[in-house]
């Protein structure tokens, strides 16, 4: 049958750049384009890669001979339908321009090149002249007639490379390209299928059955750690790989272990497909083919990997649910959960949220009945969960200068005595949060920001949490020029580790900060080394309460558990709940008792009760009410517009002339301008507007009817829109 003649020959095209709109572009005679295909156009004096947007193009035939050409059709399965609705939801959501979202699907990186290709040795011809021990080995080796790897024929023979390049050389072995390693293989369902118990298997029947149903619907897995809620959610996720689908496992990105993978592979029998910053370019390149051209089955991924082409999805699961790590604070600023709902909802299918601490939000949701709620209150093999006790730091304290209290001490005394390991929580990197001087008060700040510098001892630097500036501690004050008398004030991870190598000599000792990772792969080595018992003290940031599993830890103390609730964040009673409850859930998971003690000046606090009588109930609860009353999330909305600039009165000035244009609504307030609660960063003065409306507002039209009001922002101002922000500072 004869081809149709082109009947569309201009086309729209989105660039992934900050626009939001798309631009015309003739179609050459050589190809046909639909929606979706992707293409490279010249965008100004450059080429950029686009997607096709939409066909069917009417252009005005006056322009049409200005239309540039679409240069070429590149050999990638299209976006499909399902992903370009997503990007035009995402962009319309949050205000984001629809480029910067398209952006975040093709990240398939520039230019490819051809997949590094390995090169396979075999035997070509007769034994050589020159006969040595060695070449005897290899040529033993491959023997066999199977080809191996030139690297893998010398591992095995115990010879040098030179040894197999002679024999190519004079003949004896030939060489051959070898076809690039899948990106991940096959995980099988029904590999290694564990043994429920009663109320694991009602949760697994569950989420089978959504699966097996398709269609949009949401399940939270709510469980104590230690209940078996990954377990019971790979039966989700087999029952889709029955099904042949394509499945996303988000997680928060520190919580993607090497631990998480190697369980999936005794689940499953293979390790997923991993998608994660620290990719390398060239794996990143073909795990994205792999997963457009559907050759990936299980995708185990950070947010940004809810923007990936998936061929056929069939089911979202996102672990710790609850997690602050799930929003993007930057760019297109988007709540992956939330985001992976509507996505689910958009391709039809089930997504399943798991959480020891669900949020607030979901909780609620849940009660209303749109999420089905599958709980598991009790840890698999009947482990009790840690008993918890307040150490009250107003009649117990430690000493001056010390932060961890007799009564802590003395506990993780016993635990080492007992062979076991003790966890030290404190969210605070480095040595001390504030340097002092003792002679005249001076405080050391950030020259760029309103923040104290952080002292950080092992790398002999005070450095600036917000900007990252950074200076050598200063031999005498700049104030009033007195020499040696700077004090550290207050406790990091690093001035602990000082305080528990003096009272536990000789006990080895680990300090886990992001500061102090070197990568990723190093952080899977520690935790590995902790799991194995090579360590008796674990000292810590947040880096340490998600996923592992430490099998000999069975204390947790946390060094001061006041330390979130100070912020003015509407959630930090939630996130402090949250975050030490995970963190003491990470004793006594395999044998012994769990204790945690928790170091505060408020054991009376709601948040602390709930911990201490290990109430989640009636936390959530009381928070719920509080929502409720405050008219806070979920019970009503919120969006947050952050204006900055270099110049304070400049900036507050552009501030109130956005307030000024705010359509009027009855349902909406728009509280501010105000000084934000972080002044000054990066040398840039911020005000916050904050705007709240009713739950089923639609707050996004909203911003976009106001912001089409608002004067465009000139010089160094700049206005930046957050809906459903998760940060106020
Ligand atoms: P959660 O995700 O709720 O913290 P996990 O799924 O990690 O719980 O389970 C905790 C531990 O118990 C893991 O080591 C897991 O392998 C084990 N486990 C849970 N359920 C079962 C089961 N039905 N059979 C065997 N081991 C189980
Ligand atoms: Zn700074």
């Amino acid at each position: 049958m004869a081809k149709p003649p082109i009947t569309k020959p201009f086309v729209d095209i989105l660039v992934p750049v900050a626009l939001d709109q798309t631009y015309s572009y003739r179609v050459p005679k050589e190809f046909d384009l639909a929606p979706g295909d992707i293409v490279t156009v010249p965008l100004g004096a450059r080429e950029a890669i686009g997607v096709v947007w939409a066909d069917d193009v009417d252009v005005r035939p006056g322009l049409h001979n200005r239309m540039k050409d679409v240069e070429l059709k590149l050999d990638y399965p299209p976006l499909k339908p399902e992903l370009r609705k997503f990007v035009d939801w995402v962009s319309g959501y949050t205000l984001s321009p629809r480029g910067m979202v398209l952006r975040m699907c093709l990240r398939m990186g520039n230019d490819l090149g051809p997949a590094r290709e390995k090169v396979g040795v075999r035997i070509a011809g007769p034994a050589p002249k020159r006969m040595t021990t060695a070449r005897m080995r290899v040529l033993q080796l491959l023997a066999d007639g199977l080809v191996r790897t030139k690297s893998e024929a010398a591992h095995e023979a115990g010879v040098s490379t030179g040894v197999i390049d002679g024999l190519v050389d004079e003949g004896a072995l030939e060489t051959l390209v070898l076809p690039p390693e899948p990106v991940a293989r096959q995980p099988d369902p029904d590999f290694a299928v564990p043994e429920f118990s009663d109320i694991q298997r009602k949760a697994a029947d569950t989420l089978r059955t959504s699966v097996d149903m398709g269609g949009f619907s949401v399940a939270l897995v709510d469980g104590v750690t230690g209940s078996g809620k990954t377990e019971v959610y790979f039966e989700a996720v087999a029952q889709a790989l029955r099904h042949k689908k394509q499945v996303l496992i988000l997680m928060p990105e520190i919580a993607l272990t090497a631990q998480f993978l190697d369980r999936f592979s005794a689940r499953f029998g293979v390790r997923p497909a991993e998608w994660h910053s620290e990719l390398a370019p060239r794996k990143r390149a073909r795990t994205w083919s792999a997963v457009a051209a559907g050759e990936v089955s299980v995708v185990v991924g950070a947010r940004s990997a809810l923007f990936l082409p998936y061929a056929d999805l069939g089911l979202i699961v996102i672990d710790e649910e609850h997690d602050p790590a799930y929003k993007q604070e930057d760019g297109v600023r988007y709540h992956a959960r939330d985001m992976a709902v509507v996505r689910a909802r958009e391709v039809k299918i089930p997504i399943v949220l798991a959480s020891a601490t669900p949020s607030v939000e979901t909780v609620v949701n849940a009660r209303r009945g749109r999420y089905a709620h599958l709980q598991l209150p009790e840890r698999f093999g009947g482990q009790h969960l840690p008993s918890v006790e307040a150490i009250d730091l107003r009649r117990e304290g430690p000493p001056r200068g010390r932060f961890i209290s007799p009564r802590l001490a003395e506990q993780v005394k016993f635990a080492i005595e007992r062979g076991e390991q003790a966890l030290l929580f404190l969210n605070r990197r480095g040595f001390a949060p504030l340097t002092l001087c003792n002679a005249c008060g001076y405080r050391m700040a950030c020259p760029n920001c309103d923040a104290w510098l952080v002292d950080h001892r092992f790398k002999r630097r005070l450095v600036c949490h917000h900007c990252g500036y950074s200076m050598p501690p200063p031999e005498q004050c700049p104030k009033c020029e007195a020499k040696g008398t700077f004090v550290a004030v207050g406790p990091g991870v690093e001035r602990l580790e000082h305080e528990a190598a003096e009272l536990f000599p000789d006990k080895r000792i680990l300090v886990l900060s992001s500061d102090l990772v070197e990568s990723m792969e190093r952080l899977r080595q520690e935790l590995d080394d902790v799991a194995q018992g090579r360590f008796d003290i674990i000292i810590g940031t947040q880096l340490v309460a998600k996923g592992h599993h430490f099998p000999k830890l069975n204390l947790v103390g946390i060094v001061d558990a006041d330390l979130g609730l100070a912020n003015g964040d509407p959630r930090a009673g939630e996130r402090s709940f949250q975050l030490l409850h995970q963190v003491v859930g990470r004793a006594g998971r395999e044998e012994g008792r769990g204790y945690g003690f928790l170091q505060t000046h408020q054991p009376e606090h709601p948040v602390m009760r709930a911990l201490i009588a290990q109430d989640r109930e009636a936390f959530y609860a009381a928070e719920i009410e509080v929502r409720e009353k405050t008219g806070y999330p979920p019970f009503g909305r919120l969006a947050s517009l952050l204006v900055s600039g270099a110049d304070k009165h400049e900036t507050e000035a552009f501030a109130r002339k956005i307030a000024a244009v705010s359509p009027i609504h009855d349902d909406v307030r728009v509280l501010g301008p105000a000084e934000a609660p972080l002044a000054v960063v990066r040398g840039r003065y911020r005000f916050r507007l904050l705007v709240k409306s009713p739950r089923n507002f639609d707050l996004s039209a909203y911003l976009r009817q106001w912001m089409a009001e608002v004067p465009k922002a000139k010089g160094t101002l700049k206005l930046e829109v957050d809906v459903d922000p998760q940060s106020f500072f």
